[in-house]
């Protein structure tokens, strides 16, 4: 396996290629990166993966992401060299990603108006940080401790915090982290607190912590773990991996994700992609990408409402002037990304071009959904007795919305993710106390 992962820009005209240790984000010409292998994982690891859910005391093998290792070696160890592993991979005692699977849940298929076998949902917010980042900050603080890197920075709306938090602490490392002051949860913010990290506010929303965190990762030896890291979007390959698990790799027509940075939707498109080209899935499942309508970017140049044109990956020829004009428009016009789903109140996500050829490759859609859908979906989720936020609500919100727009059709087979879990305890307490909303319980007295 020596030798066999490097880093390559993902233009295909540029196609820039740099060595594993790399840390720049970026291809000089300011294009993202991508992780790739030469060789070709055998389809003999589905039998391994399945036997290390036995874990045999490993806790590379209780990981429900290092369960993968094989697929995700850019540290090119031995995977079965358990030594090796604890010498290379970090990991919250295996616990990242260890809980997540889909589940059924009969009173979200009923909402959805779906039938309930064809329902699938899956919490991540049962990983220990509370949302599906520890799957992508485990890879990303492996990387970073490869390199030796002494301190992670990230721009967060709350949840990247808790999780580069978390893994610093267990690591004992540095962890600064950049949030828009006055718009996280909370509950999140005391999570970074907790674990230790600093805390630098930022009088502006994510999109603004997000350039300073990466110009204080460039000048001050920072190593940047936001999804715009080619290594998170690794880790998080394991959310589809083990949806895909669980159905037997039997694809399903549809996964469906809320998009804020569009790191998910970018790392799903690029494991499907690859297990689609090892010949791994047969088919391919359309990827949903469902906006906050208040912060709608992907949804409003994909579906060509901003100058009436359509924005595609377009095979490597993105339309990149239309995304630069449609900022510049947000900006004169004063629109700021706003939603009670603070985790996907995002206007510029970073990693729209990869969100974009994932939604190529799959044929995949974009769509909005409002604050108030948004809590239904969550409140219904909690009805069945899983735990998710408001921004994870928009998955159960969207394939309502697709479905009741004969886009996903009622025989498809859904699967849903559950990004986080709820952290903002006002939210539920004030939508059950008011009994106009759908699902509400009002308190008695
Ligand atoms: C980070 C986050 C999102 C957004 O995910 P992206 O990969 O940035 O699109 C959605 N939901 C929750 C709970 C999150 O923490
Ligand atoms: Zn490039």
């Amino acid at each position: 396996m020596q030798g066999d992962a490097y880093l390559k820009c993902i233009d295909p005209q540029c196609g820039l290629e740099y060595p594993i240790e790399n840390t720049n984000v970026q291809c000089e010409k300011g294009h993202l990166l991508d992780v790739k292998y030469k060789n070709k994982p055998s389809p003999k690891l589905k039998e391994v993966f399945y036997k290390r859910r036995d874990s045999e005391n490993s806790i590379f093998n209780e990981s429900g992401v290092w369960r993968f290792r094989d697929l995700l070696n850019f540290c090119q160890i031995d995977t079965e060299n358990l030594e090796e592993c604890s010498k290379y991979l970090v990991s919250l005692d295996g616990a990242e990603g260890r809980q997540s699977k889909p589940y059924r849940m009969s009173k979200a298929a009923n909402f959805i108006d779906i039938s309930n076998d064809n329902l699938w949902l899956q919490p991540e917010g049962y990983n220990p940080s509370g949302s599906f980042k520890d799957n992508g900050m485990a890879t990303a603080v492996t990387h970073a401790k490869m390199i030796g890197a002494k301190k992670i920075v990230c721009a967060s709306t709350g949840n990247t915090s808790a999780s580069a938090g978390m893994f610093a602490a267990n690591e004992g490392i540095n962890c600064d982290v950049y949030i828009p002051a006055g718009q996280i949860a909370p509950g999140k913010l005391s999570q970074a607190y907790q674990f230790g990290a600093q805390i630098i506010e930022v009088d502006g929303n994510f999109d603004e912590a997000l350039k300073q965190s990466l110009d204080d990762a460039q000048n001050h030896d920072g190593y940047t773990v936001n999804s715009i890291n080619p290594f998170r979007i690794e880790g998080q390959k394991t959310i589809p991996f083990r949806a895909l698990e669980y159905l037997n790799w039997e694809a399903p027509d549809w996964i469906v994700y809320p998009g804020g940075a569009l790191g998910n939707t970018s790392s799903c498109g690029k494991a499907l992609m690859e297990l689609y080209e090892w010949g791994w899935i047969k088919k391919i499942p359309r990827i949903a990408v469902i906006n906050s309508e208040g912060a709608s970017t992907l949804s409003d140049l994909y579906n060509g409402k901003f100058e009436n044109e359509e924005l595609r990956w377009n095979k490597g020829n993105p339309n990149t002037g239309l995304i630069s004009r449609y900022y510049d428009h947000l900006d004169k016009e004063g629109l700021r990304p706003k939603t009670k789903a603070t985790a996907i109140q995002i206007g510029r996500p970073a990693n729209i071009l990869k969100g974009l050829r994932a939604l190529e490759f799959t044929n995949g859609v974009a769509t909005t959904v409002t604050d108030s859908e948004m809590l239904d979906g969550m409140s219904v989720v909690g009805l069945n007795g899983f735990d998710c936020e408001m921004a994870s609500g928009a998955s159960v919100a969207g394939i309502k919305k697709l479905i009741n727009d004969g886009i996903i059709k009622k025989d498809e087979v859904v699967v849903g993710i559950l990004t986080g879990r709820q952290k903002d305890a006002m939210i539920p307490v004030d939508y059950h106390k008011n009994p106009e909303n759908k699902f509400a319980i009002p308190p008695k007295n």
